[in-house]
């Protein structure tokens, strides 16, 4: 194992294509530093590995961090992943201890490349054991080859505290939660324009008194005066209907769950998604680079302790 590597995931935004039934709908393909694209993730094109149809970086990325689909979501609500082959014995358990530890308890996944039944446990910040038992064919090897795949959030200050909020909205999501959810994304998207006009502007020169000031007045006013006062474009000005869409699908039912209790239905909660990450990307299409899989880039190798028992 080498370093988790940076990827994006992407889904076709073309699944009503007849060629997409039974087939893949999402993919991860590696990020190479590419100057284009971080000026302009609305204009690079992706073709799909299933349809051909092309779209651009910025709907696949949106695609996937709408998805239902557990795998995808966790691409999502950790910061890194790694991938691993280890051989067990059935019926023996085998520790492993990751190099480096995370904050909180990762998720393990284990796939068995011959019959057995596997599961993993004892999982912790740093390490989780594989327990196992023959699955009935007496004469088969004892040996199997096992692929492992943790997902795990490093507590990694390069990492905003507006993009903690988005894996924690799919934490929420992963458990079907959807008020919390809602909840978090509309923090995320909140915070993500506090910090967004504190660095703009900071660098257009502004006092930190009236920063400060700035910052108490309600999000409405910052995306609107305040964001025009940074950018140049207030949030209406780069996409009236965006706005829109951001008060109507995001903003209102996080009012009404926080208020009223509101339930939350998972179609209300996808268009709520899309909302929280096409206001991030249009406000700051540079945000998109926080929306990689494996964001912290950092060696995770796990070794597996001698002791078996
Ligand atoms: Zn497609």
């Amino acid at each position: 194992m080498g370093r988790s590597a940076a990827n994006w995931s992407v889904t076709c935004i073309w699944l009503d294509d007849p060629k997409h039934k039974n087939a893949a709908h999402s993919w991860s393909i590696p990020y190479a530093t590419d100057p284009e694209m971080e000026k302009n993730p609305f204009a690079r094109s992706i073709e799909c590995n299933v349809c051909r149809k092309e779209f651009s970086l910025f709907e696949g990325v949106k695609e996937s961090f709408k998805s239902e689909n557990p795998f995808v979501m966790r691409d999502f609500e950790f910061n890194a992943r790694a991938i691993g082959t280890t051989t067990i014995v059935a019926g023996l358990k085998k520790d492993f201890r990751l190099q480096d530890k995370f904050a909180g308890r990762p998720e393990v996944y284990l796939t068995p490349q011959s019959p057995v039944i596997v599961a993993p446990a004892l999982i912790h910040a740093s390490g989780f054991s594989i327990l196992s038992s023959s699955a009935g064919e007496a004469h088969t090897s004892a040996n199997h080859t096992i692929n492992w795949l943790v997902y795990g959030n490093y507590d990694d200050l390069s990492v905003p505290l507006w993009r903690r909020l988005l894996s924690d909205s799919k934490s929420h999501q992963a458990r079907g939660e959807h008020r919390s959810e809602i909840v978090a994304l509309e923090s995320g998207v909140e915070l993500f324009i506090s910090e967004h006009l504190q660095h703009a502007l900071q660098a257009k020169g502004v006092h930190q008194t009236t920063i400060d000031w700035v910052q108490r007045r309600g999000i409405e006013e910052k995306c609107s005066i305040w964001l025009r006062e940074a950018n140049g474009k207030s949030l209406s000005d780069v996409d009236q209907k965006l706005h829109s869409r951001w008060i109507k699908d995001l903003k209102k039912v996080r009012d009404a769950v926080v208020h009223k209790g509101k339930e939350v239905s998972s179609e209300e909660a996808i268009k709520a998604r899309d909302a929280a990450i096409s206001v991030i990307v249009n406000v700051c299409p540079k945000a998109l680079l926080h929306f990689r899989i494996g964001q912290v880039e950092r060696r995770i190798e796990a070794e597996s302790s001698d002791k078996t028992d």
